[in-house]
């Protein structure tokens, strides 16, 4: 005799947005062995409770897929919150007064002429409107040398103590890719390093978390993300955080799931292994290799073929040439890597197409599924091109809302229409997803369907407004597409039997409420593999 199976866990009477092919909506849903066993009707789904199953009367409330974040620098960020200093607007940082007060804090418990360094400052952030100076950081402390960072990370900026003990003076001339700001009259460094100036500063280099903060750092801050409804984040790992990662797992104490996408700088280690996409489970697995082709957008400095409007003359930056990126992704390719390259301008991802056009022919491969990470500045040209070699793009989820403001006047109107280009990446038939590239913007995953369903900036102005997508269809980017770029479709992605038990319960129905509104739905529960990971 058949015993009937009973479920672990029932959610029902709620509003299932199933995300399948058919954009589903059903009432309930079964779960067991840590999978979706059946969704369905309540009546269907209320006939697999037995005596053991747990169930979860939802109200009517909405349930979406667990929400996948696809390119970020999360578990990085943990570590730099325990060895640094906070300076976002998140945080509470409004002004160089309390940047100030920040870093005197953490001077004291700092000993004596060792780093105290700071990151996500953002002048458009502050009311001053501009970055502190070497001066105002003196007000912090001269008994320590300070460096903070910024946002897009392209530029920093120094006490004096820091510029003494690197020997830094006026007459110190710009090093190669590099800028110091100074004086228009008197050639006195102001503080501002840009790009390789920072090494000159700091030649060591950043330091690096010990083991236990890194593990503690991605501990604290993928908890985070569990109760904002991400449920996976693919990250930009190196050796720390790759570590920190599998600590936790080994732990049993990892909080979502990790798809890892490598520092290309690894590619010799990797390959000397012979560990490529794949090693891994459900839970860790590495996914391609990182490679930079330009600049970044928050800092404005993607390469692009028209001018910045606010500098004239100046097109961004390649972080590459053509020959390097050349070699460096033909030996990777042709080892059997997914490349995951960072290519942001219009330029940069017209180099990376040319190159990755002549390597996928001449190393054909079934599925190659390789990704253009930001993949921000775009044309009708470069998105046939993405399309007939089947690149994987995912663009920036929440900048035009977060960092829109400072896009307006650097890009201007017209060209925005053709940035984080959602709409046009979907009508193409081009599995597009979205990303917070946190800490570049904040990683509540909410955060990035609103700013691609309203497209309007912090301060409510519309940036490219023919780029929106609709509800469904941003969550589409933020689950079934993004399941996608990891050959996770099978698995993740959707509320369908079969599929491992991802889940948000909403607090609101994010199919009707007003769209203003999207950023502000509270997270009522965040569920990994029908447990219960996050309750508000
Ligand atoms: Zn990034």
């Amino acid at each position: 005799m058949m015993s009937k199976l009973y479920a672990d866990l029932v959610l029902l009477n709620g509003k299932i947005v199933t995300v399948d092919e058919k954009d589903s909506v059903e009432e309930a849903v079964a779960v067991k062995f840590g999978r979706i066993l059946a969704v369905g009707k309540n009546d269907e789904i209320r006939n697999m409770v037995g005596e053991g199953t747990e169930v979860i009367d939802l109200g009517w409330r909405t349930v979406i897929p667990g929400l996948i974040d696809s390119h970020c620098h999360i578990v990085s960020s943990g570590a730099r919150r325990a060895m640094s200093v906070d300076l976002s607007e998140e945080a509470g940082v409004r002004s160089i007064a309390d940047i100030q007060m920040r870093l005197a804090e953490r001077a004291k418990t700092t000993p004596k002429g060792e780093w105290v360094t700071g990151y996500k400052e953002d002048d458009s952030k502050l009311s001053e409107k501009r970055h502190p100076t070497k001066w105002d950081l003196d007000e912090a402390s001269t008994e320590n040398p300070i460096l903070i960072s910024t946002v897009g990370g392209h530029f920093s900026v120094a006490n004096s103590l820091a510029f003494e003990r690197a020997g830094v003076t006026k007459d110190t001339p710009d090093p190669v890719g590099g800028r110091f700001d100074r004086n228009p009259e008197t050639g006195e460094m102001t503080g501002g390093l840009h790009e390789t100036a920072i090494g000159v500063i700091r030649p060591e280099g950043q330091e690096e978390p010990t083991r236990e903060q890194a593990r503690e750092g991605a501990r604290e801050i993928l908890r985070e993300c569990a109760s904002v409804g991400l449920t996976c984040v693919y990250d930009m790992v190196r050796k720390p955080e790759i570590r920190a990662v599998l600590d936790l797992k080994n732990r049993g104490e990892l909080p979502i799931r990790v798809r890892m996408d490598v520092t290309i700088e690894l590619f010799p280690e990797l390959e000397r292994l012979g560990i490529y996409r794949g090693l891994g489970d459900d839970w860790v697995r590495l996914c391609g290799l990182k490679f930079f082709f330009d600049g970044a957008i928050s800092a404005r400095t993607a390469a692009v073929s028209e001018p910045y409007l606010n500098r004239p003359d100046f097109y961004g930056v390649m972080a590459t040439t053509k020959e390097i990126a050349t070699k460096t992704l033909t030996e990777a390719y042709e080892a059997g890597y997914r490349i995951s390259a960072h290519a942001n301008g219009d330029r940069a991802i017209a180099m990376y197409l040319d190159i990755m056009e002549e390597l996928q022919a001449k190393y054909p491969r079934k599925d190659p599924r390789n990704r253009d990470i930001h993949c921000t500045v775009v044309n009708p040209e470069l998105i046939d091109k993405i399309r007939k070699l089947g690149i994987l793009p995912t663009i920036f989820g929440p900048y035009p809302y977060y960092h829109g403001d400072k896009l307006i006047p650097a890009f201007g109107e017209r060209r925005l229409e053709w940035m984080f280009a959602a709409r046009s990446f979907l009508d193409a038939r081009v599995r597009v997803t979205a990303h917070s590239d946190h800490s570049a913007a904040p990683f509540p995953p909410l955060m990035g369907i609103h700013a691609l369903v309203n497209r309007t900036t912090k301060s409510g102005r519309p940036i490219g407004q023919s780029q929106r997508v609709s509800v469904i269809e941003a969550l589409r980017l933020y689950t079934m597409n993004a399941a996608y770029q990891s050959f996770d479709e099978d698995r993740l992605g959707s509320i369908e039997a079969g599929k491992l038990a991802d889940m948000v319960v909403l607090g609101e129905d994010i199919l009707t409420i007003q769209s203003e509104k999207i950023i502000n739905i509270p997270i009522e529960m965040t569920i990994i593999d029908g447990k219960v990971v996050h309750k508000r």
